[in-house]
């Protein structure tokens, strides 16, 4: 058998792009070249999900405007989902709305709880663009929401409402890395 390789041991982690960064909230692109290059953005997108200590990454937050993300996520019965898709398409989201903690590595060090379907399939393609097809319980369904939200320009809080929401808002307008905060005598 091939040795086989770490998913981004040859990467680079890339900076995060923070909430109010405008990559964050336009719709991405469809990837139209399965080269060299795109296995280059994965690794450097498992990378930088390495080094943030995340579960998922889309390729926006380090402000690549292509429909690609990348996970490496539990769910609830603890098994490991490691893997990455291509032009991903939200094809099925079904089972009951479960209120869970969800964060994101472009709102560092925030939480809130999130409403997600508890079951989720995801069609798209591998770097080579083999077709894949993937399905998610419980957390590792709500990471596959929510990286699919972000191809799309959307984040987690879009998805809370009332005080939840502001709440969390103004948890992001106080953290250190918020956009404005180095003017705020910080
Ligand atoms: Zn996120």
């Amino acid at each position: 058998m091939p040795p086989r390789t770490i998913p981004g041991s040859s990467g680079r982690p890339h900076p995060l792009r923070l909430l109010g960064d405008p990559a964050l909230t336009a719709p991405c692109q469809e990837v139209t070249a399965f080269d060299g290059e795109l296995a280059r953005l994965i690794e450097d997108m498992y990378a930088t999900m390495y080094a943030a200590h995340g579960v998922g990454l889309a390729a926006n937050q380090i402000g690549v405007p292509l429909r690609v993300f990348v996970y490496d996520c539990p769910d609830d019965e603890d098994r490991r989902h490691l893997g990455h898709l291509v032009n991903p398409r939200l094809v099925e989201t079904d089972g009951p709305v479960i209120r869970g903690p969800e964060g994101c590595l472009s709102l560092p060090g925030i939480e809130a709880g999130t409403p997600r379907h508890d079951h989720a399939v995801v069609t798209g393609y591998s770097a080579t663009g083999e077709p894949r097809t993937v399905t998610g319980t419980g957390f590792f369904a709500r990471c596959l929401q929510h990286e699919c939200d972000h191809l799309d320009g959307g984040l987690y809080v879009d998805h809370l409402t009332g005080l939840r929401r502001r709440r969390a808002l103004r948890a992001a307008a106080r953290a250190p890395w918020a956009a404005g905060a180095e003017t705020s005598g910080r």
